[in-house]
């Protein structure tokens, strides 16, 4: 990584996103100190083993002190507490950044907190896997991915720069956006094909036990995509429903208008309708693994 980007990172946070960025830094940036932080010993003592930190804290008031970068990456209910914690500590000119999945609950949990002291660069790196832990992250998660920065009017172009760099040499593609516009594209990409999972996996299980463990026998029919999916950070995505919630209900309501339109040609054995729907939708599986994102 170009010298002198960061000196000091501090991580608060250390899990599959943390971690992986703590092993893109280890990789790319060996020089660079990093700091991370967790609650419990035992995420700590995982840290230290792999080797993905210099320091380990269960404190972020420790851990930021001296950072001239500091991640937030816990699940988004940490964060206020997190900010109104860490903002006597941070040094002068420090960026503060996140990585969490709805921008607008991030911005309004850490913008009071923070400082005018510090540079606040919210963002999403748009890549993850069902599992969590900092045994779980790897440094090519990012790779061809995309990372999604939603400035506010206060953040200073130089920090948005720095951020993009980071990211990029993590691998990613940075774009930066309105949040409320974030908000809105990942409640279609993310978080409703979410809830879509958890619901038909939570369905299933309600089922009679013989056919419960002929769901699983059979589950490679389709219903093994969604079980992965659902199978995703309980607190996480908890979280990202709480704080997504007007974009996750307004697209709840056209999602459900749409299933009984299906439902309807279905029970017309309206078969065009149904063709016509099916076909448009796998064009667009095809042109997700033309741009890469498969
Ligand atoms: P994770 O694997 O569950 O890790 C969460 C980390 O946060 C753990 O190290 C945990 O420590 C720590 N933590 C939790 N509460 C804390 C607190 N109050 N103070 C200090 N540390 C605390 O989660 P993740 O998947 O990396 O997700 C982290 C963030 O990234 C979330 O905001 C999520 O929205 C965002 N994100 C996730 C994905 C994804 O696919 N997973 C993708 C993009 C963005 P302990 O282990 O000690 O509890």
């Amino acid at each position: 990584m170009s010298a002198g980007l960061f000196d000091r990172v501090a991580l608060i946070g250390v899990g599959l996103i943390g971690s992986s960025l703590a092993r893109v830094l280890r990789r790319d940036w060996p020089e660079t100190a990093i700091i991370a932080c967790a609650r419990s010993a035992e995420t700590l003592a995982t840290v230290r083993r792999l080797g993905l930190a210099d320091e380990t804290h269960d404190d972020p008031v420790a851990a930021v002190k001296g950072a001239d970068l500091v991640v937030i990456a816990t699940p988004l209910s940490a964060y206020a507490e997190i900010g109104r914690r860490i903002a006597p500590a941070l040094r002068e000119g420090a960026i503060v950044t996140d990585v969490g999945s709805v921008k607008g609950a991030a911005i309004a949990a850490l913008g009071p907190e923070l400082p005018s002291r510090v540079h606040f660069v919210p963002g999403h790196p748009v890549a993850g896997t069902e599992h969590s832990g900092p045994e779980a992250g790897f440094a090519e998660l990012f790779r061809d991915r995309w990372c999604i920065l939603t400035p506010t009017p206060e953040t200073a172009p130089e920090a948005v720069s720095k951020i993009t760099r980071l990211w990029e040499k993590a691998g990613m593609r940075v774009v930066t956006m309105e949040a409320e516009h974030h908000d809105k594209v990942l409640a279609v990409t993310s978080h409703l094909p979410h809830l879509i999972a958890y619901t038909i996996v939570g369905t299933a299980t309600e089922l009679g036990e013989d056919l419960q463990s002929e769901v699983v026998a059979f589950s490679a029919g389709g219903f093994r995509d969604f079980t992965r999916i659902a199978a995703s950070d309980p607190v996480m995505w908890r979280d990202i429903f709480l704080e997504n919630r007007d974009a996750v209900l307004e697209l709840l309501q056209r999602f459900t208008e749409d299933l009984t339109a299906l439902q309807r040609a279905i029970r017309r054995g309206d078969g065009e309708t149904l063709h016509t729907w099916f076909t448009r939708t796998r064009a667009i599986r095809r042109s997700i693994i033309e741009a890469k994102q498969a």
